[in-house]
């Protein structure tokens, strides 16, 4: 039988923490009971430097049963590397881990498709929301926009693919050998390899709490995203920088032109028109390089992605 470990990540997750610790437990039960898993699997908490309760009811959980785990990192690391974090500590016990989100958005009730897969061999199932219903046309536009994008700059992603997803130990083990700091697990993922198969499901409204993903947090995220799957970017400053350096050639000729007939050009408004233009176009291609060399900057150091303060967990029999 398969130990099958399943990774949360909980930023002030205090509202939800109880529902879904109850929810979690009862499937796992049902599981062991059907003999479809071990009795060794577990629900790991992983507390990502929460401010409120978050530490106190894990811990508090852990004491109750067996079955939970909890991970408490250093300080606050954000969702990917709190999630690395949960993963790699999975890893050293599990046959396969899935990862979900604390707040029952993604459905718990498509687990057993998930370990099903695994079963028949798979190393690597995505969850896939069938619909997105529940959220608001805001972010289904930004959202679609999003993966668009991400194609157009040539990353291998999934689309309407969060982080709900089964990974056996060996792609685990794959994935432990991406040793970047910018994460990006979404990007990464298909890069192990290994035989994928998809479980359809429909993602749920926020269970308690509020979304800790804010505009400004989804826009860096997508930015890193991009900037750390691609390079397309920095290629795209070249052909804009050639196509622009065409242009101006063009037009002295033109104007060369012209002044041998005689004709003054009095056009000023063309002039600050096309600084401005330049201008800007410069500034962006600088804040693109820089966006790399922060990246390279970022990386070189080699800091370590997370640091796990204590971990609870109990063998069992
Ligand atoms: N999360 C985390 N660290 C953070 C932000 C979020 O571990 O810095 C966790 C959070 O507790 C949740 C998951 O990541 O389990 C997804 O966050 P949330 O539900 O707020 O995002 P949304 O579903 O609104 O995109
Ligand atoms: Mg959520």
């Amino acid at each position: 039988m398969k130990t099958i470990w399943l990774v949360v990540p909980c930023y002030n997750e205090q509202e939800v923490l109880p529902e879904t610790s109850r929810q979690l437990r009862q499937i796992m039960e049902d599981l062991m009971e059907r003999e479809k898993i071990s009795r060794k699997s577990r629900i790991a908490f992983v507390n990502d430097g929460s401010r409120d309760r978050t530490w106190s009811i894990i811990s508090q959980l852990y004491e109750e049963n067996e079955i939970y785990v909890g991970i408490n990192l250093a300080h606050n690391r954000g969702h990917q590397n709190a999630l690395l974090a949960g993963l790699m500590t999975a890893k050293e016990y599990a046959d396969a881990a899935i990862s979900l989100d604390a707040d029952l958005q993604d459905d718990v009730g498509v687990i057993e498709q998930f370990i099903d897969k695994f079963i028949q061999g798979k190393d690597i199932v995505y969850g896939v929301r069938s619909t997105r219903a529940t959220d608001t046309v805001f972010k289904r536009g930004t959202a679609h926009a999003f993966y668009k994008l991400m194609k157009a700059m040539g990353a291998d992603t999934l689309e309407d693919h969060a982080d709900y997803r089964l990974m056996s130990k060996r792609a685990l083990e794959g994935l432990a050998q991406f040793k970047e700091v910018n994460l990006f697990l979404r990007g990464l993922i298909p890069m192990i390899g290994y035989e994928t198969d998809v479980v359809y499901y429909e993602r749920h409204e926020r269970f308690a709490g509020e979304s800790k993903y804010p505009l400004k947090k989804m826009i860096s995220f997508a930015v890193d995203g991009i900037t750390s799957c691609s390079v397309k970017p920095i290629r795209m400053i070249t052909t804009i920088g050639l196509l622009l350096f065409t242009v101006s050639v063009l037009m002295l000729v033109y104007f060369l032109i012209v002044w041998s007939f005689g004709r003054t050009v009095t056009g000023w408004t063309t002039i600050v028109v096309s600084v401005w233009g330049i201008g800007g176009l410069q500034l962006l291609a600088l804040g693109t390089i820089g966006e790399y060399v922060g990246k390279i900057y970022m990386e070189v150091k080699e800091r370590p992605r997370y640091i796990i303060e204590s971990v609870l967990y109990r063998k069992g029999n």
